[in-house]
């Protein structure tokens, strides 16, 4: 169990098969104007790749965008809406097909309107994460030791959310509604990019 910072790419072959675990920081929320600089990637036995990308880079990034648009492989996100925006304008890769934790979360735990990563994964896993550095300069050149421990636990605990949510989708019969939704999502995505971030053009005004 190890975090390993990598830069510009991800070292071909230190995944294993089958669903990766994934999330991005980026140096705001306007994803055009704020740079990516971190991709976290997690295959779920343990060890998280932090991959850091510096000012001015070309984001060639081969190895990363091999996983990334793998059709065999599902990527795991929790509130994959923002990372697919990210990761598409970035490194104009879809990192489909998609399962999102924060969706599955508001289609099953209609109790509750907690469906932060940090409730998730109280609720779900026992667990304790910080949110401490989620508004931390991502751009630094060097990461602070408290900086790759959160980036890490983004990922860290996706799979296991993932197992208990597929059990609770399938439990309430929403499973269909949930991939429907999560195929959805790069549409959504680039309904963001190209300026309807803040509009839902389902509703009637
Ligand atoms: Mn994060």
């Amino acid at each position: 169990m190890a975090v390993h910072l990598h830069h510009e790419d991800l070292p071909a072959g230190v995944l294993a098969p089958g669903p990766v675990a994934v999330d991005t920081e980026t140096l705001g929320l306007v994803t055009p104007r704020d740079r990516l600089c971190l991709v976290q990637i997690a295959d779920g036995r343990g060890d998280e790749h932090l991959i850091k990308f510096g000012a001015g880079s070309d984001y060639a990034a081969p190895n990363l965008k091999a996983v990334l648009g793998d059709a065999a492989r599902i990527k795991l996100f929790h509130f994959a809406r923002f990372d697919l925006a990210a990761l598409h304008h970035y490194l104009g890769v879809w990192a489909t097909p998609v399962f999102c934790t924060k969706i599955a979360s508001k289609l099953t735990r209609t109790y509750t309107d907690r469906h932060g990563l940090k409730d998730l994964v109280r609720e779900l896993l026992g667990k304790e994460i910080s949110k401490q550095q989620q508004s931390s300069d991502w751009g630094a050149e060097t990461l602070s030791e408290a900086q790759q421990e959160y980036a890490a636990s983004d990922v860290r605990y996706l799979h296991g959310m993932h197992e208990i949510l597929v059990a609770r989708l399938e439990r309430e019969g929403r499973s269909s509604i949930a991939e429907a939704s999560f195929a959805y999502l790069p549409t959504r995505a680039r309904l963001d990019l190209a300026g309807w971030a803040d509009k839902d053009i389902f509703s009637h005004e």
